[in-house]
């Protein structure tokens, strides 16, 4: 990806910065409830800010649900990002953020091992 961003119309487009750093973009994390674990202080590469955050989740005993916003919150940004570069759509950050707790939520109810109780 080359030129101005087609969302701020502020920075460069690069892929970290149209998921992470844009104003749009940080406005969705702002919202999800991992904004604490968010590192923005300076500008990495996705690779980069994708494994810092993992560690992050990590170290303050975070797991799958956190993961889980973390892998979905991209997704939705990606998605709301073309629906306004390719259908003029913008979507809010509170619908983004919105559906990508629905999302999340779904796959809590559905854990991968039922515990059963003991005794
Ligand atoms: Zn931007």
């Amino acid at each position: 990806m080359s030129g101005e961003c087609p969302v701020c119309h502020q920075k460069e487009e690069s892929t970290s910065h149209c998921l992470i750093y844009c104003s749009e973009a940080q406005e969705v994390w702002k919202k999800t409830p991992i904004s604490c674990l968010l590192l923005l202080q300076r500008t990495m590469t996705l690779r980069e800010w994708w494994t810092q955050m993992k560690e992050n989740i990590a170290q303050q005993h975070h797991g799958d649900f956190e993961l889980n916003i973390l892998a979905i919150t991209c997704w939705s940004v990606w998605k709301s990002r073309n629906l306004r570069v390719f259908k003029q759509t913008n979507s809010s950050p509170n619908v983004v953020v919105e559906s990508v707790l629905k999302l999340c939520n779904e796959l809590q109810c559905h854990p991968q091992r039922s515990s059963s109780p003991n005794s």
